[in-house]
């Protein structure tokens, strides 16, 4: 099978456990990923909400010098990819094609931030994290305001550099913000709100888990813009405890599917960056998530879409300048 993942925090978790991209004990490894036919990977960098200015620009170069290394002793395997020829080159010499974002802004968080951002082969940036940063509120935040002024401006450089916005983790009216920018967004592993608040019955943190996920509006609006949408294996964002496996990632999925949101429904696992039910943990278990969507009558075109083909068009538009 082909699969397109939007995030997984295993860069991160490399460069901090001193653990192997080949074959290290993560979600997310090479050997793991081997019986896949094409892969496309986004290896987002996480910023935690603790590191701004100076901080946060040295834990991002750290990180991506260690990521550049394990691509370089992998590099049979593995390819970064800065454009369209390196994603066809990667794709067609059965290499991952990995493509850099970086989760939480904070070390492009200045008026020239995006070009910096562009020249470190940054393709998306996910806004914010969970509380505050520069730019913005996150969705843990608790305040109700829209994006900072930096951040309006940096999302008018990002359109214009195509570097894409992610609002995953944006609180509501942050997203409104970044919807009516002219840049192209999507929310990278983010589920649904409606189907939560309607399954999950456990309250330890019910009400954070939904404001990491999407509500109907949020929905429609990113499949208006013909955005995309990831399925977050999270446990706490897809059900109760032992409710958030196969099951729940369907339920996700056939609502934003009921919605309209067949061109835009893609994978967004998390990987490395969350606790998630044994049988989702690995990308060693796509296999067996595509043969149980399939028993649940969804069709192979639709499969192939939502684990591959949505993510790569939306990318290979972006990875054009
Ligand atoms: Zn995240």
């Amino acid at each position: 099978m082909n699969l397109f993942d939007l995030h997984c925090d295993t860069a991160g978790e490399c460069f901090n456990q001193i653990i192997p991209l080949y074959d290290g004990g993560l979600h997310y490894n090479i050997c793991k990923a081997e019986k896949l036919d094409k892969e496309c990977r986004l290896f987002a960098i996480w910023i935690p909400d603790e590191l701004r200015g100076k901080a946060a620009e040295e834990y991002f170069e750290k990180v991506l010098a260690n990521f550049k290394n394990e691509i370089l002793i992998n590099n049979s395997k593995i390819k970064l990819c800065q454009g369209v020829p390196d994603l066809n080159e990667a794709e067609n010499s059965g290499k991952c094609a990995a493509i850099l974002t970086c989760e939480g802004a904070s070390p492009f968080a200045d008026n020239d931030g995006v070009y910096r951002a562009k020249e470190c082969g940054v393709k998306l940036m996910t806004l914010t994290w969970n509380g505050e940063n520069e730019i913005g509120y996150g969705c843990q935040s608790e305040v109700d305001s829209g994006l900072k002024p930096l951040g309006k401006h940096l999302l008018k450089d990002m359109e214009k550099l195509n570097i894409a916005a992610d609002v995953s983790h944006l609180n509501r009216a942050g997203f409104f913000d970044a919807i009516s920018s002219g840049a192209k967004v999507i929310a990278s592993h983010s589920n649904s709100k409606t189907v939560l608040e309607k399954t999950r019955t456990d309250s330890e943190d019910k009400f954070f888990s939904c404001r990491r996920n999407l509500d109907d509006e949020q929905i429609k609006l990113l499949i208006e813009r013909k955005s995309l949408i990831g399925i977050n294996f999270c446990k706490s964002f897809l059900g109760d405890e032992g409710d958030d496996g196969f099951e729940a990632v369907y339920r996700h999925m056939a609502h934003i599917l009921d919605m309209g949101g067949e061109n835009v429904l893609a994978i967004g696992s998390d990987f490395d960056g969350c606790e998630i039910n044994p049988e989702l943990a690995g990308v060693d278990k796509m296999s067996a998530i595509e043969a149980f969507l399939l028993e649940k009558g969804f069709g192979k075109e639709l499969t192939e879409k939502i684990f591959y083909k949505n993510a790569h068009n939306f990318f290979e538009n972006v990875l054009q300048s």
